[in-house]
């Protein structure tokens, strides 16, 4: 057996569950049979019968049956394991080929010693995510759905396993196919078109390809619902990989107060001194089904600048902080509400609202147990004319009792929620997606900015071709093998 490769059709084996003690685990293996697309290599079936207690009744079963019996050590003959095969026959299995998932006693050992017996026999260690590249390669799955799988895996929440399952039904691949079917019938219009025009049966003047793309609504229909698509993808993000919520404010204001209540576990170090909470931590929390990276910063005071006194490993947090604060998806600025808004929350304010206006701040008015915020609650520098001007608003709450919690989570769900993009609910669940949506996207606008202007058609044309082509990628239909090894490379062994 030469170097393993996604494309060759070795028969593969996988421990499929965490090696770890348990009730139960799976091992998993693919390869041969009959399938789609013919594969030549044999049969895992046939391979598996040479380890396998009953190799008549194995060798016999029907595909989607369960066969019982135990797996031999080859070399010794003694029983591994007592297992239950789950037998699939191609091409009706999830890779296409035949299958027979072992179904063994949970212990490490145990685990081990079928995958040296299955080792022994012939079977190679799959790859990352061998089983879904074959699935895709024998057309059981398109790209989308080969990805949503990975997703499924590494969903944090329920809405993200949500997204992922609908894009594993097929939902993206659909939506897809259907804009690239808009986009093939302007083409088609295009062609015949040019074609018409080159044999002079509309005449030979150059302005005859001007200025009248056909179905010019189509290609508008499509470029809508690619920016629909694109629209989605901050949504599918945040669900996919969890909003970054970055608390931050003066030293002592009571952050470290709120990232444990919202934690609900004691993390950080809650202290009377300021400016303990030296460098930033992280825990993923739940919100309303939205997984929020909440992080703890270090003290205002200590990233305002690079005070002399500061040390180098302070210096080093500054940095950290400012660079979270820049990429967050939204900021919690907390106001020791004991002290009042003071000059360096103002400094923040102003600087934030030239800096990242994009980023939504929620600005905590904390310690309202002790006392609440002014009526308005405005910095004195701003006046109120420049209240709209202002990031987010200010919430007044306690992290010492709760009170205003459920208010800042309703706000915190607000402002993450409000991006979601009206119209369809499908969006990228890849930044590969998202980016071939982009560039798919440029590509008609761009086709049909240069029709506005009467360009002539020739020139449009590739536009519209590049567009249909990209969309291709998307599902898998054109794409480099390139691009399917360093996708399946990050999926789990075993999937
Ligand atoms: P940090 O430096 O901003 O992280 O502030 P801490 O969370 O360490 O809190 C500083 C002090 O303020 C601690 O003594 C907390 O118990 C207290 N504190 C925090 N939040 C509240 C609050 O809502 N009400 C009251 N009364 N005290 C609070």
């Amino acid at each position: 057996m030469g170097k393993p490769s996604y494309g060759d059709r070795d028969p593969v084996a996988a421990i499929a569950t965490p090696l770890a003690e348990s009730a139960l685990a799976l091992v998993r293996t693919s390869g041969g049979g009959s399938g789609e697309k013919g594969q030549s290599a044999q049969s895992v079936i046939e391979l598996l019968s040479g380890v396998f207690s009953q190799p008549g009744k194995l060798l016999a079963a029907e595909g989607n049956s369960l066969v019982h019996g135990w797996i031999i050590d080859p070399s010794s003959g003694k029983k591994i394991d007592e297992v239950m095969v789950s037998l699939y026959r191609a091409p009706r299995s999830y890779t296409g080929e035949d299958c027979a998932d072992i179904s063994c006693h949970g212990g490490i050992a145990t685990v081990k010693a079928i995958m040296a017996a299955l080792k022994q026999t012939g079977f190679r260690e799959a790859l990352p995510g061998e089983f879904t590249f074959r699935a895709f390669m024998n057309g059981k799955l398109d790209l989308t759905q080969a990805e949503s799988v990975m997703e499924l895996v590494a969903a944090k929440t329920g809405r993200g396993r949500e997204q992922a399952v609908r894009r594993l039904a097929g939902v993206l691949e659909k939506e897809i196919n259907e804009i690239k079917s808009l986009l093939v019938e302007v083409l088609a219009g295009v062609e015949i078109y040019l074609d018409y025009s080159e044999d002079e049966f509309l005449g030979t003047d150059d302005d005859e390809t001007a200025g009248r793309l056909p179905s010019r609504n189509l290609a508008e229909e499509a470029a809508g619902r690619l920016k629909n698509l694109a629209g989605n993808w901050y949504r599918e993000r945040i669900y996919a990989e969890g909003a970054l919520a970055v608390i931050t404010g003066k030293p002592n204001a009571g952050k470290s107060s709120l990232f444990n209540y919202l934690v609900r576990e004691d993390r950080s170090i809650v202290t009377n001194t300021p400016g303990t909470t030296r460098d930033w931590i992280e825990a993923l929390i739940s919100l309303e089904d939205i997984p929020l990276r909440l992080v703890d910063t270090a003290g205002l005071r200590d990233l305002r600048s690079s005070h002399e006194e500061n040390t180098e490993a302070e210096n080093i947090g500054i940095k950290r902080t400012l660079d979270l604060l820049d990429k967050a998806d939204l900021i919690l600025y907390v106001i020791d509400g004991a002290e009042g808004i003071t000059g360096e929350d103002r400094e923040f304010f102003l600087r934030h609202k030239d800096s990242a206006p994009h980023i939504p701040t929620l600005f905590l008015w904390n310690k309202a147990d002790l006392a609440l915020p002014p009526s308005l609650a405005l910095p004195p520098s701003i006046d109120e004319k420049d209240e709209k001007k202002l990031p987010g608003k200010i919430l007044p709450l306690s992290a010492k009792t709760g009170k205003g919690i459920s208010e800042l989570t309703f706000s915190i769900c607000e402002c993450l929620i409000k991006k979601e993009s009206e119209g369809t609910q499908v969006g990228p669940g890849t930044l590969r997606q998202k980016e071939l949506i982009d560039a798919a996207l440029t590509s008609v606008e761009e086709a049909l900015a240069l029709a506005a202007k009467e360009a002539p058609l020739d020139v449009i044309a590739p536009l519209f071709r590049s567009a249909v082509n990209v969309l291709g990628e998307i599902t898998g239909e054109v794409s480099g093998e390139d691009i399917f090894d360093a996708m399946f490379s990050k999926f789990c062994v075993g999937k």
